[in-house]
């Protein structure tokens, strides 16, 4: 049936914060099969729609849906196993790659996967950009759970050898996982990084997304130890390198410059990270419409540094949680908080008043994060017409009123905790303390079970 003749159902409350426009109080939106049809305040959504079923929330703020554009959501397992080696980003590296490979079933990356997106219907989370090697435990997580995203399958593996072995191993993991695609859930490829692949295998990646359409996410400019191998052949994973036998020939020039000039940039890329950017970099990104997954907690907890948000204005940009192991939430509301307190940080007694504000965080939390994965008019903003893809977070805690602006009680007050219901495509997936599509109890008492297989034979 057409969603417009399906019937409507209002849901209200004390603010709606639309993005396609400005928040005004006392609002509603009315949603209808799969889509936005009415958004406005109260009394006209009422008076447009006199039949419909209605809702309110109170003193909440009707939001669209929360973005995670860089997620990793079959490690959620390892949330807080990798504390220890926190100071060595190879040695965590290593750590987190042995006990996924070697101590988890395809049915644990699954269940793990399910938990991370359980945790992000909880969080006001509908959609999101997941890397990830087990293609198919993402994907299933993602539609077992109800949300909308792109499964990003991993490509890895340094040593030029073996590149066509792994693009041709690559190509058949994403025609195994197209027959997992529905309305909301998509497949993409993941190169992982500038140096854990071959120039050789990097490249093909690269053009075998251009020929097929599909979209592309590399993580990119993270650490100084990628910056050094990048740049000047040394450092910690040059060492790595040679001590594996691979030969590894340094480009001598940025990460982002090296993506550049191999193709990489114009798959409709997203790129996590871009913590070491110069203005060159920057404007590379631009000129090549490709997109940024900013990370501020990881990026932090790693100690790699952080984004230059405030010089990104002009670039197609979200906000990433990354994986759990490196975060430890998917909370993409304090994601937010950390990015504006970092830009500001990094713009200090020279903001002149230019200052990166909470109305700008949320932006980039739900449309600029849409947008980075390549959703251009479909959601991330309350219109009729829109896909309903939606967020309630209730704003009356004692850690948030008073309210004077709904904006700022989000992003500086609010947390994912605070979310009372999570929509997508016009489907409720939680609400009020209860995911509704998954059996939580039961996939509580496999992660119990899976975390004590990660720590088995240490
Ligand atoms: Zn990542």
């Amino acid at each position: 049936m057409d969603d417009k003749l399906q019937p409507a159902k209002l849901y209200s409350a004390r603010w709606v914060v639309p993005i396609a426009g400005t928040a005004f109080e006392d609002g509603a939106v009315a949603v209808a099969g799969r889509v936005i049809v009415g958004v406005g305040s109260r009394a006209e959504v009422e008076a447009q729609f006199p039949s419909a079923a209605r809702e309110d929330f109170g003193a909440a703020a009707i939001i669209p849906g929360l973005v995670n554009c860089h997620s990793h959501l079959e490690l959620t397992a390892m949330r807080g196993y990798l504390e220890d080696v926190e100071g060595d980003f190879f040695a965590w590296l290593r750590k987190l790659t042995v006990a996924r490979m070697t101590r988890m079933s395809a049915d644990d990356l699954r269940v793990s996967a399910t938990w991370g997106a359980l945790e992000a219907a909880r969080a006001g989370v509908t959609c999101l950009g997941d890397a990830c090697s087990a293609g198919e435990a993402s994907m299933h997580a993602l539609r077992d759970v109800g949300l909308r995203g792109i499964v990003y399958q991993e490509a890895i593996h340094p040593d030029e050898r073996v590149a066509a072995e792994m693009l041709s191993k690559l190509k058949s993991d994403v025609t195994r996982l197209r027959e997992l695609e529905n309305e909301l859930v998509r497949v993409g490829v993941s190169p992982h990084a500038p140096y854990t692949l071959s120039e050789k295998l990097l490249v093909g990646v690269a053009a075998y997304a251009r020929e097929e359409k599909l979209p592309l996410m590399i993580h990119a400019a993270e650490s100084a130890d990628e910056d050094e191998l990048l740049k000047h052949g040394r450092g910690a994973f040059a060492e790595s390198l040679a001590g594996r036998g691979i030969e590894w020939r340094s480009p001598r020039m940025s990460p982002i410059q090296y993506l550049s000039t191999r193709g990489v940039l114009t798959a409709r890329t997203l790129l996590a990270h871009c913590v070491r950017v110069d203005a060159l970099d920057i404007e590379t990104i631009r000129e090549a419409r490709a997109a940024v997954a900013h990370c501020p907690k990881s990026n932090l907890k790693l100690s790699h540094g952080h984004a230059p948000l405030s010089n990104m204005s002009e670039l197609t940009r979200g906000f990433g949680s990354d994986s759990v192991a490196s975060n430890n939430t998917c909370d993409m509301l304090e994601e937010a908080r950390f990015a504006t307190l970092l830009a500001r940080l990094a713009q200090g007694d020279a903001a002149s008043g230019e200052i990166y504000n909470a109305h700008q965080a949320l932006n980039d939390a739900t449309r600029g994060g849409a947008r980075a994965l390549g959703y251009v008019e479909n959601f991330g903003a309350l219109k009729a017409g829109r896909e309903a893809d939606l967020a309630i977070v209730k704003l009356d805690g004692a850690h948030q009123i008073p309210v004077y602006d709904p904006a700022h009680a989000l992003i500086f007050s609010s947390s994912a905790r605070d979310v009372a219901l999570t929509m997508v495509a016009g489907r409720e997936v939680y609400r009020h303390g209860k995911v509704l599509t998954v059996d939580e109890e039961r996939l509580r008492a496999r992660m119990a079970e899976v975390r004590k297989k990660v720590t088995s034979d240490e």
